[in-house]
């Protein structure tokens, strides 16, 4: 089946579309931003058989679809060579930049499939900016906000098949950007690459909505002012890594960072934003700095309590404030949040000379019903009052 035919986006649009004569622009040629991205279909495509094999056990980014879609940049030509071609091993020159000096910056995202067959996106528009600012962070080349719609939208078309229709399960998208002109020169690649990949993924918490335990990291940190904190690149997570080694040998699933600074305010996980509840309902998360990462799912969060009428408090919170919060019980709940796992319950603070349990250990009601919230827009069980849900396919 050619989906290019028969599956039309409706990114102009949040409401259903219709392909009728009298609806203007939003049909026309030109709002497809996949057009420019031609399709080279993979001459070793999985078999159905192949395909339903790998569906089977879904566990985070080990099984890839038949596609990624690639593009290139050069100062003279700008972006260019928009393809979806055979998922591959990808040749690199030994000296290209981004193996010595890490010029380079992702995404990550989630296509869902809908009772109708359609296949939606959360906010990918966010993800779009976001990732040209990470681009201008890291001198890179920024990609538009419709190329990268364009890519994800062919892409997703072309491996429709693979987006599972499991219970909690979705296709992650993981678009990525890197310098691989081949120089040891130090200064911004002169040639990048862009590329998504895509993997099926089952549902983040096999054994229910269990709580983790984070380790508070005193001695490294991942991010300091003027630093690339807010950016979405890789060095933001090798630099996360050994810390995190620390955080399981004492026990814990996550480390949270403290501000580089003065070592006493909350930033954020490795890789999850953070938010604390108060037993008065109030909510607080740490205020974006410039040092932690925007995270669409915090937006999200935010936006949602405001609609239930829920003070959100976007500040300062030091280290010493949460857990004397924690022993009085002036905090209810801590949770994290992020695309991968949406929502992650914090049973208990540990750190040097400390170890406390948040209110019984056990999730949280607030915590719980965000977590539903969200993942009921997201798997289209729930109305859509901000039109964050975008067709890809
Ligand atoms: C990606 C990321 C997040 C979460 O962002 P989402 O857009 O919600 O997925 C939080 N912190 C860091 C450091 C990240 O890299």
């Amino acid at each position: 089946m050619s989906a290019r035919e028969t599956i039309q986006p409706d990114l102009l649009s949040h409401e259903e579309v219709q392909y009728s004569d009298e609806v203007p622009d939003v049909v026309e040629p030109d709002a497809d931003p996949a057009q420019r991205w031609e399709i080279r279909p993979s001459g070793y495509p999985r078999s159905a058989e192949e395909r339903f094999e790998a569906l089977q056990e879904l566990k985070f980014g080990t099984v890839f679809t038949d596609h990624l879609a690639h593009s290139v940049w050069t100062p003279g030509e700008g972006w260019h060579d928009r393809r979806i071609e055979a998922y591959g091993p990808i040749t690199l020159d030994p000296a290209s930049s981004v193996l010595h000096y890490g010029q380079e910056i992702f995404e990550g995202l989630k296509a869902y499939r809908y009772a109708d067959g359609s296949i939606r996106c959360f906010r990918p528009e966010e993800n779009a900016r976001r990732f040209a600012r990470s681009a201008r962070r890291l001198a890179l080349p920024e990609l538009s906000v419709d190329d990268f719609m364009g890519s994800l939208i062919g892409l997703v078309r072309t491996d429709v098949d693979w987006v599972p229709d499991g219970e909690g399960t979705s296709l992650y998208l993981r678009p990525f950007m890197f310098a691989s002109e081949r120089y040891l020169g130090v200064r911004p690649g002169q040639f990048v690459d862009y590329m998504v990949i895509a993997s099926p993924v089952g549902p983040y918490f096999t054994h229910g909505f269990k709580p983790v335990a984070i380790w508070v990291a005193q001695d490294y940190h991942r991010a300091g002012p003027g630093g690339t904190g807010a950016a979405k690149c890789g060095g933001n997570y090798a630099a996360s890594l050994l810390p995190q080694q620390v955080a399981y040998s004492h026990g814990c699933e996550q480390v949270c960072f403290l501000d580089a600074a003065t070592s006493s305010v909350i930033e954020e996980l490795g890789g999850m934003n953070m938010f604390v509840v108060e037993s008065d309902g109030s909510v607080s998360t740490p205020a974006l700095t410039g040092t932690i990462l925007e995270g669409v799912t915090r937006a999200s969060i935010i936006q949602l309590l405001l609609d239930a009428g829920r003070p959100v408090k976007e500040r300062e919170i030091t280290l010493a404030e949460l857990q004397d919060g924690i022993r009085s019980g002036a905090v209810a709940e801590v949770f994290a949040c992020g695309t991968a796992a949406v929502i992650t319950p914090i049973g208990r603070l540990v750190g040097e000379g400390f170890d406390l349990t948040v209110a019984d250990g056990a999730p949280g009601g607030t915590t719980i019903g965000l977590h539903r919230q969200l993942t009921d827009i997201q798997y289209g069980r729930a109305e859509d009052p901000h039109g964050w849900m975008q067709r890809l396919a």
